[in-house]
């Protein structure tokens, strides 16, 4: 029996990742209790290897490595994975106005944790830099010798289910109980996990009753939250609640920092030109400039304008209509549907105005526009195939580069 679950972990790793087959070579791999323990004393190395298998081997077998320094595997005893990556931390964080406060305030933690402000809440949209203050704080306190665990809300909940299913959420719970600094991203993703939200529950009560140190991140306010038990709620706001937002200037700053750090030639007309192709957002600051490092400038397109058309364009093409009768007047149920859809799914996706839209549809003003988003919204809520075909939508326009 012994060594055919390593035998397999190595297949996994030989398809995945050649680099890490090579490190593997040189360390002591184990199996106990049906768990592979790989043993790096380099604690370098160590980081390196875990976050490799946690982001990139992507099977249910990656969840059953152990990465332990040389003492811990004499006792065979499972050390929580901190789920950190060096590659955020407070020094490469361009710091402005829309998120100087969390910046602050991430800083201020990491240098108190569990004092000052506990639980720290962030939230704000996608992409402008929550998991990157999160796992800053995490590699500052770790740094520190503070024991840390960083998970998003369903990378908790899938282990929390693992332990249950094994008969060892007593174990799960004792692990936890022990941690400085307990970091949980994307937190919205708890909506409807009843059994999650009552572990992390009590987990939250027993960290905090110690002065532990609790910080959440999600897309929106503690109270937008859906599906989230109230006590639950009522915990996540009784720190501090900071949003973050991204403005223009720290905007311009962030494409110029990221040219440098990819030893880009930072020019007006190229920072103008990803200052143009993109929206309120870092992730899609760091595409466009992969994008024009790949492409040049020709690869990047000036965005709002041409990403409406191509909303409604999409939108049409889904309906079986054409994009003419989407900006005209024609009443019928699928046109008119199609219409609130593609307003909608402009205000969701382009970053457009309310004016711009309703320009772009060739309504007279923008009230049409609000009127068409609301049903659409409240549609959304209460019926499963209207969410289900704006997902699709949603994902095939931002899959497109
Ligand atoms: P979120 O968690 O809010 O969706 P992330 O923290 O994952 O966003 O940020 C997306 C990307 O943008 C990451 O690569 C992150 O390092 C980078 N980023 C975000 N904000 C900043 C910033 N102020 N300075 C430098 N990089 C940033
Ligand atoms: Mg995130």
């Amino acid at each position: 029996m012994g060594g055919t679950r390593i035998n397999t972990f190595l297949n996994l790793v030989k398809s995945k990742d050649r680099t890490l087959l090579r490190i593997l070579k040189h360390l002591k791999i184990a199996e106990r209790d049906g768990r592979i323990f790989l043993t790096v004393p380099d604690p370098d190395k160590r980081e390196y290897v875990e976050n490799i298998i946690r982001r990139k081997l992507g099977d249910p077998l990656a969840k059953e490595v152990v990465v332990v320094s040389e003492e811990k595997c004499e006792e065979a005893k499972y050390e929580l994975p901190t789920g950190l990556s060096r590659r955020f931390t407070f020094d490469n964080f361009v710091v402005g106005e829309g998120n100087k406060l969390a910046y602050e305030v991430a800083l201020t933690v990491s240098e108190n944790p569990g004092s000052a402000y506990n639980p720290f809440f962030l939230y704000g949209k996608v992409g402008i830099g929550k998991t990157h203050l999160l796992q800053a704080i995490g590699n500052r306190c770790a740094e520190r010798g503070l024991k840390v665990a960083y998970r998003t809300a369903s990378d908790f909940s899938e282990e929390m289910v693992r332990y249950i299913k094994e008969g060892r959420i007593s174990e799960f719970r004792d692990m936890y109980r022990e941690v400085d600094v307990l970091l949980i991203d994307d937190v919205q993703l708890l909506s409807g996990k009843e059994r999650t939200q009552i572990e992390l529950f009590n987990l939250f009560n027993h960290l905090y009753m110690k002065d532990r140190q609790i910080v959440l991140a999600s897309d929106r306010h503690p109270k937008e939250l859906k599906d989230i038990s109230d006590r639950l709620v009522s915990r996540f706001e009784g720190g501090v609640v900071v949003e973050i937002t991204l403005d223009d200037m720290t905007k311009i700053e962030i494409v110029k920092r990221k040219l440098q750090e990819l030893r880009l030639t930072v020019q007006e007309n190229i920072v103008r030109l990803i200052m143009e192709s993109t929206g309120p957002s870092v992730r899609e600051i760091e595409g466009a400039i992969k994008t024009l490092k790949l492409g040049g400038c020709g690869a990047l397109k000036p965005r709002t304008k041409t990403d409406i058309e191509t909303v409604q364009e999409t939108v049409a093409i889904y309906f079986g209509i054409s994009r003419e009768e989407i900006l005209g007047n024609s009443r019928s149920g699928k046109v008119a549907r199609a219409r609130r859809f593609a307003m909608y799914l402009c205000r969701k996706v382009t970053g457009a105005s309310l004016i711009e839209i309703a320009r772009a549809f060739r309504r007279k003003d923008h009230t049409t526009v609000i009127h068409n988003i609301r049903k659409v919204e409240e549609e959304r809520r209460k019926d499963r195939k209207t969410d289900y075909i704006l997902t699709f939508l949603e994902k095939q326009l931002k899959d497109r580069v």
